[in-house]
């Protein structure tokens, strides 16, 4: 999941180079069928050498700007903020919604670990949340549980920190009701779902803030770095000045509160322009895998798909199955065979609740705990031979 490859080419790529991009050439198919790989188009060649022949390499040039602007055209939020990583993404997220010290945040069982550090980072507590076991995400149901059982403890939630794992929208309406109702703010982490909606909505535009990742294994790739989203422009503006170490006024060195360094320098927001421009291409060869897959799926017994929300689109960033009882290998027998037939599957995320530093807080997950052990990731990468993975997996489990 975390390693990542990326084509390397020393000259600007030839035509040949750029379909051999987008086409697995025969010796491509021969290789390691590859997780997630970043796919860089021509263009960012373009844009980057821009930023290296002008010298403006860091945190002020026009491709940080043009960055956020594409991303709000693209999203609907009202106010992008361009960030050096998904992770200070959250960790502003939290402080723009005034999370802090002590206060209880809802966060799922299921999830990359940077989502609940970002609680932690602040001072906040988590409370472990379960996930559906269809779509592997918090519901309402799921939260609405969780919400009971810390009142009954004496707690009482501040935030809901959700996670649309994978790429899979959370069914976000009765989510963003019960917030409503209950008076918790919502924080969206949408780090690995750029370009997923629900109902023609963007996943980071139903909650007050939004995270987004574009390190190297994500759906597209500035890099390293990351952006805060929002709706209301006040809190994009709070995140915004923290990022910048809170300073005042364009010269000298004031500053009115303790800050940080967490803009997005040029350099990577021009890779990012450029992998905007390539990101419905590559939602929509994503979405061919998946789509082949799950054509396959009937033939494999015991393997069973993530689902997604009646109602949503998919980004397709990572194909996820839980490997049942009835399946003629178990989960790590197939990871096994898969690694051997060239195939690079993972295991799903640990749950978070398990991890040492986290065995303290609340929350029962036993299905979050049930998907971690049965889980795994297929590869979904554009240049990856998907045909390859349905031949090994009719092999294996057909
Ligand atoms: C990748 C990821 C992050 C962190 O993003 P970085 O850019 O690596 O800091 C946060 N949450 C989830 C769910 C992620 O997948």
């Amino acid at each position: 999941m975390r390693r990542t490859r990326v084509r390397r080419w020393s000259a600007p790529p030839t035509q040949t180079q750029v379909r051999a991009a987008t086409a697995p050439s025969a010796e491509a198919r021969a290789e390691r069928v590859p997780l997630s790989t970043p796919h860089l188009d021509p263009s960012a060649w373009t844009y980057v050498k821009e930023c290296l022949d002008t010298g403006w390499v860091s945190t002020v040039g026009r491709f940080v700007h043009r960055f956020e602007e594409s991303l709000e055209q693209y999203t609907g939020a009202t106010s992008v903020v361009a960030t050096s990583c998904g992770t200070s993404a959250l960790h502003l997220a939290m402080l723009a919604c005034d999370i802090g010290p002590g206060d209880v945040v809802l966060v799922p069982a299921l999830s990359f670990v940077a989502t609940v550090n970002a609680v932690r980072y602040v001072g906040a507590e988590p409370w472990f949340v379960d996930v559906d076991p269809d779509t592997w995400n918090v519901s309402a149901d799921t939260l609405a549980a969780a919400l009971r059982r810390a009142r009954r403890r004496g707690r009482r939630p501040k935030a809901a920190l959700v996670t649309h794992l994978y790429g899979v929208p959370v069914d976000m309406e009765p989510v963003v009701d019960l917030c409503a109702r209950e008076d918790m703010v919502l924080v969206e982490d949408a780090a690995e779902s750029l370009g997923s909606t629900l109902h023609g909505r963007h996943t980071g535009t139903f909650g007050r803030a939004a995270a987004l990742s574009f390190n190297g294994n994500k759906i597209i790739t500035t890099g390293g770095g990351g952006a805060l989203l929002s709706m209301d422009p006040a809190v994009a503006s709070r995140a915004r000045h923290l990022s910048t170490q809170a300073r005042v006024g364009v010269r000298g060195y004031q500053h009115d509160e303790v800050g940080y360094n967490y803009r997005m320098p040029n350099l990577n927001a021009a890779l990012g322009v450029s992998q905007l421009e390539s990101l419905p291409a590559l939602r929509a060869r994503r979405r061919e895998i998946q789509h082949h897959y799950a054509e396959a799926l009937g033939r494999w017994p015991g393997l069973v798909a993530q689902r997604a929300p009646a109602g949503s689109e998919v980004n397709a960033w990572l194909q996820a199955v839980r490997v049942t009882s009835s399946s003629a290998l178990d989960r790590d027998g197939l990871l096994e065979a898969l690694d051997a037939a060239g195939i690079e599957a993972r295991p799903v995320f640990d749950p978070l609740h398990k991890l040492p530093m986290f065995r303290g807080f609340g929350g029962r997950c036993p299905v979050a705990e049930e998907i971690s052990a049965q889980g795994i990731n297929l590869p979904n990468a554009p240049d990856a031979d998907e045909w390859r993975v349905v031949e090994a997996l009719d092999r294996l489990v057909g």
